[in-house]
């Protein structure tokens, strides 16, 4: 466990539900989120504050401090509604991450180098007690893209990649050419939802560009290809999608 992780107690959490039958917890997946206002220390009171109804594992302060506010074999309550390769409501199996950062409402910036060494150091112990596999460190738009933007197009997911939490895409060359977007009706389209749905993205096979599809597609760019986030695909966002959908698929079997 790293160091001098400071106790901090929140209410809001309850047990996590049994899997198979049995008294198995299952705890497969790291959620990661901004906080998204203006302070640390606000986020932390609200996390910790009965009448919010919500709660993370852990906080992790711009400075570095972590905080510990529910032990991590209960259940938080930080994704909402949420869904991920077939599974849903996130909080059942997963762990959560707020990472303080005022986010887009409050002036989004870049995440210091400090906390991002201290989650490092908590991500490491993290996966290596719970045993979480590399292609389950997600962001929180990922498992509820159209709604949430956390940890959003600053967070250091290639960083992350390097250490094994989280995928991450083999080098591409800049090609913006145009192939689809929202509306249209394609055979592209139809490949581009299939392999946004092989990633984990909770969409139906269709050859329409519908507005799952444009949010799910936007999720997707913010957490693997961040230089360009407009729910369109271009040649590259299609091979960084690509990518990741056979990465996903290995894992899937593994
Ligand atoms: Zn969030």
């Amino acid at each position: 466990m790293p160091t001098n992780i400071v106790t901090r107690l929140s209410p809001n959490w309850n047990e996590r539900p049994a899997f198979g039958g049995e008294k198995r917890l299952l705890i497969d997946t790291i959620i990661l989120h901004y906080t998204g206002m203006p302070t640390g220390a606000e986020a932390l009171e609200r996390l910790c504050s009965a009448d919010s109804q919500v709660s993370a594992h852990y906080l992790v302060e711009e400075n570095g401090d972590i905080f510990a506010l529910v032990d991590p074999e209960k259940r938080a309550w930080h994704a909402g509604v949420s869904s991920w390769q077939g599974q849903e409501n996130m909080n059942n199996s997963s762990i959560g991450i707020e990472v303080v950062n005022p986010g887009h409402d409050h002036g989004y910036r870049p995440f210091p180098e400090r906390q991002i060494a201290r989650l490092i150091e908590l991500l490491g112990y993290l996966k290596a007690r719970f045993d979480i596999p590399t292609q389950r460190f997600l962001g929180h738009s990922d498992v509820a893209p159209g709604r949430k933007q956390d940890p959003g197009e600053l967070f250091p997911w290639a960083r992350l990649a390097d250490h094994r939490f989280g995928l991450w895409a083999r080098k591409y060359t800049n090609d913006a050419t145009f192939i689809a977007k929202k509306g249209m009706v394609s055979s592209d389209v139809a490949r581009l939802n299939k392999s946004l749905a092989t990633i984990g993205y909770a969409i139906l096979p269709s050859d329409r560009f519908s507005q799952e599809t444009f949010d799910a597609l936007t999720a997707f760019q913010r957490h693997w290809r961040p230089e360009q986030i407009d729910g369109q695909l271009d040649r590259s966002t299609q091979a960084v999608i690509n990518d990741i959908a056979d990465k996903m698929s290995l894992c899937k079997t593994d």
